[in-house]
């Protein structure tokens, strides 16, 4: 079990509890039908408030730590929302209610720091776009110490027990320790813990092959030629977010892959885009390279400067499908 008694680890869990909660009545009261296809307020608003919240309990619990999230207070300004930061503010008062404009922008850009030594990493609204369609999204928070990650923690609102999507339940909270293990517990109060562990399954060829729902984000032909490659019949699975690191962790698919998109070969990930859902695999039992099979390198900055796309597994099929990578060969 995790030491709950670490203050560190009881942050992580309650900060990411808080902002998961918070976005999940923002989605309910902001994202209707009546949208606009290009309408992104709510989204806005969820990620700001998540991040500022965030930013609020850290600095009371932790006020000499780094944070490195993924929002500035000057794109707030930048994209003439400045009518969303009344919003976002009442959505923080909420928590905390001595919240002002002011504070909530100065707790924003506690986020704009350079990654350091020991530091914090943290995507307020991981799959934006699963967000507004009422689907997966993530609150994804972690702590990096000398380049490898300690703690993760991923709210799902919209998944049960790491693995069932339920738009109606009480959400997943997922945390992963170092040498801890993965868990998960309720979004709602009760503390009980599940234990996750990865598939077992050693054939290639049975792979549940887990993907970004957005296609622009990873190169679907490339995984269509692959699962071919391994024999894999199940039709992908087309998730938001890092809801799919706990999935897989949670035993629910055994392969997850990010692919280059043909658009944006130079494409590097974010941090705050892998550093939770990594250690929850890892911790899971499971393995996570890159697409070359190097291990994550965190210590590049706000992108894994070092490392090409992302192969998350149950780890018994790392190789065999490292192989069959390999063999697409212009996969960069
Ligand atoms: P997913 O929900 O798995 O599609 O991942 C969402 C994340 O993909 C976002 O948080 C973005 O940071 C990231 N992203 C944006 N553009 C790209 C791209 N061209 N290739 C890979 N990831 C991207
Ligand atoms: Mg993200």
């Amino acid at each position: 079990m995790i030491d709950l008694s670490n203050p560190k680890v009881s942050f992580a869990l309650e900060s990411v509890r808080q902002a998961s909660r918070l976005v999940q009545q923002i989605q309910s009261e902001m994202v209707s039908p009546a949208l606009t296809k290009d309408d992104r307020s709510p989204v806005t608003v969820a990620d700001f408030a998540a991040q500022a919240l965030i930013g609020s309990l850290l600095v009371e619990s932790f006020p000499d730590d780094i944070l490195v999230a993924e929002e500035s207070s000057s794109a707030l300004k930048d994209q003439g929302n400045h009518a969303a930061l009344g919003q976002i503010t009442s959505y923080v008062s909420r928590i905390a209610p001595q919240a002002t404009e002011d504070q909530v922008c100065d707790w924003i850009d506690l986020g704009t720091a350079d990654p350091q030594k020991r530091f914090w990493v943290l995507d307020p609204i991981d799959g934006t776009k699963g967000f507004l369609r009422g689907e997966q999204y993530a609150v994804a928070l972690a702590l990096v110490e000398d380049d490898q990650v300690q703690i993760g923690v991923l709210g799902c609102p919209n998944l049960t027990k790491a693995r069932i999507p339920d738009y109606h339940g009480s959400g997943s909270l997922v945390i992963a320790v170092r040498d801890q293990g993965a868990w998960v517990t309720s979004m709602g109060g009760e503390m009980e813990f599940e234990k996750l562990t990865v598939s077992p399954r050693k054939e290639a060829s049975e792979a549940r092959i887990l993907r970004s729902f957005e296609a622009a984000h990873t190169n679907t032909n490339q995984i269509d030629e692959l699962a071919h490659s391994l024999g894999a019949k199940a039709e992908p699975v087309r998730m938001d977010s890092q809801a799919k690191y706990a999935l897989l962790a949670a035993g629910e698919g055994d392969l997850l892959l990010r692919m280059l998109s043909p658009e944006r070969k130079d494409y590097r990930e974010k941090i705050w885009d892998q550093a939770a859902g990594s250690i929850v695999v890892e911790e899971a039992g499971g393995m996570v390279t890159d697409l070359d099979g190097k291990l994550l390198d965190f210590s590049t900055g706000r992108n894994l400067y070092k490392n090409t796309g992302i192969l998350a597994t149950n780890s018994l099929i790392h190789e065999e499908v490292l192989k069959a990578i390999r063999k697409l060969g212009d996969y960069e």
